[in-house]
Parts: structure tokens; C-alpha cells; sequence
């Protein structure tokens, strides 16, 4: 059996209670080690198999997990954040599948979970936005032109930026040729949860300038969008006392 386990954005303490048992209960761990804690590693058994899969091909990490479940070994595949976003996690099951070995799949603290905790910011804040966007610049990996940064800047929504502190001058051109105003605010925060986490407030026009003063170039997100400023919005009808909920009736 292997399980796919999202190990969170750095912190040790924050991968989920089952992640952390099947790591304790694995024979065989591949853990990426580029953005994994190496810590949660430390409650494994004893003689456990560890790999790092940043010096790993795709076809490298499959012949290890093949190999241990051969054996019929219990494999634990440890990806950060959530293994849902950026992590080419589909063809190392789809891989599983052609071969009809067993998975199941553990969620994970992803990074704009923990980006949103070290900035202690609500993405959704009423009359400001109730969107997230989720994106990347385009780098190796393309992005299809119809998601381009700049088409979804037309919305102003909430924007995190994955994988895209090394093209922050191209980014903030294209934010604002989509429609951001070049003051709107904008925050960089890096290794959220890690104890050497960096967290700047800018804006969409500073970006570039805003992550060289910080000697910031990678593990980072950024997050753009009115709603970084925190203010100015509708407090929530859910908590409202004049409106009924299903758990709970309006006061007169
Ligand atoms: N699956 C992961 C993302 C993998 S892509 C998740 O859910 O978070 C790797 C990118 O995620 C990095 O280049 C960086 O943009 C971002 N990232 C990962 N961990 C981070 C952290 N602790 N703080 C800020 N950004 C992080």
C-alpha cells in the first residue's frame, strides 16, 4: 500500500494527525525533500527506508515504490503543502493505477493555508473580495494563455502566486496590465511556518523591489488583492445577530 501524505508548509507540527501515523508506521518513506521539514522524518521506525525524491526522477521514485511494494512494504509519499496543487502527484498515480497498486491520500497544510496564518489575513472578506485565485507565472511549465496572470487580474480577486518570486518584475507588469491598480496591496511572505519565515507588505506596483530589500528569490508566495489590507469590509451576516441560521435564531 502506498499513501500519499501532505506533510504542510513547513512547520513540523503541522502535518495532519494521520499524516504523522503513517509516517511512523511506514517501512519506506519518499519525502521531497526540497520543501519537506526533515524533522517529520524523525518519528519513523526504526530501519525505515527514507529517499529524497528532489534527486529523483519520476521514474526513480516509481521503481521504488514498486520495489517496496513487491516486498509488501508500507510506503509513505511525502509531499509539501498539499500534494493537490503543483504536485505532480496525478501521474504517480495514474502510474499506481496502470499497475493496480493500492493508494489512499492524506491532505496537507498547503502553503497559502500557512502564508495566510503568518499574515494573519482572512482571503474572504465580504464587500472586499470572495474569490481566491491560485495561479503561477508561466516558467518551464506552461500556463494556458486563457489563465494568464494578467487575464485574471481583470477580476481583482484574492491572488496567490505560486512559483513565481524569481519573475516578480514580469509578474507585476502583467498584474497591472490586467488591472490591478499598481497601489493595490500586496504581501511576500517566505517559508511560512519554517523558523526563518520572512513576511513583507508592499504593493502590486513595488513587488520586484519589495523582495530584492528582503533577499527574497524562492519558497515564497505572494498574495495580491485589496484584501491584504485587512480593513474596510462588512462584518459577517453568519455571526450577524439579526439573521437566523439553521443552528441558531435571530434576536428580536
Ligand atoms: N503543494 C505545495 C506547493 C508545491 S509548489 C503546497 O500546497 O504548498 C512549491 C511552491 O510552493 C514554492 O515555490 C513556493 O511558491 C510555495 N511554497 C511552498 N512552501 C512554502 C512556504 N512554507 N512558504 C511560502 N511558500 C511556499
Amino acid at each position: 500500500m502506498i499513501h500519499f501524505v501532505g506533510a504542510g508548509c513547513g512547520a513540523a507540527d503541522l502535518i495532519t494527525v494521520r499524516g504523522q501515523r503513517l509516517i511512523e508506521e511506514a517501512d519506506v518513506i519518499v519525502y521531497a525533500g526540497s520543501l519537506v521539514n526533515p524533522a517529520l522524518l524523525d518519528k519513523r521506525k526504526d530501519g525505515a527506508r527514507v529517499y529524497n525524491s528532489a534527486e529523483m526522477t519520476l521514474e526513480e521514485v516509481l521503481s521504488v515504490l514498486f520495489d517496496a511494494e513487491e516486498k509488501g512494504l508500507t510506503t509513505v509519499r511525502l509531499h509539501t503543502g498539499d500534494p493537490c496543487l503543483y504536485g505532480a502527484i496525478r501521474e504517480q498515480m495514474d502510474a499506481l493505477e496502470a499497475r493496480g497498486v493500492l493508494y489512499d491520500y492524506t491532505p496537507g497544510v498547503s502553503s497559502f493555508c500557512g502564508v495566510a496564518a503568518a499574515l494573519n489575513m482572512e482571503y474572504t472578506l465580504p464587500n472586499v473580495s470572495q474569490s481566491v485565485v491560485i495561479t503561477r507565472m508561466a516558467g518551464r511549465t506552461p500556463v494556458p494563455e486563457r489563465e494568464s496572470v494578467r487575464a485574471f487580474a481583470a477580476h481583482k480577486a484574492t491572488m496567490v502566486l505560486f512559483l513565481s518570486t524569481g519573475l516578480l518584475t514580469k509578474t507585476q507588469e502583467e498584474l497591472i496590465a490586467g488591472g490591478y491598480d499598481p497601489e493595490t496591496p500586496a504581501a511576500i511572505v517566505y517559508k511560512a511556518s519554517w523558523p526563518d519565515e520572512k513576511t513583507a507588505l508592499c504593493t502590486v506596483g513595488s513587488l520586484a523591489d519589495c523582495a530584492r530589500e528582503n533577499d527574497i528569490k524562492k519558497t515564497a508566495l505572494i498574495i495580491v488583492g485589496d484584501a491584504v489590507k485587512q480593513s474596510g469590509y462588512a462584518r459577517s451576516e453568519l455571526y450577524n445577530p439579526t439573521f437566523s441560521t439553521g443552528f441558531r435564531k435571530a434576536k428580536e
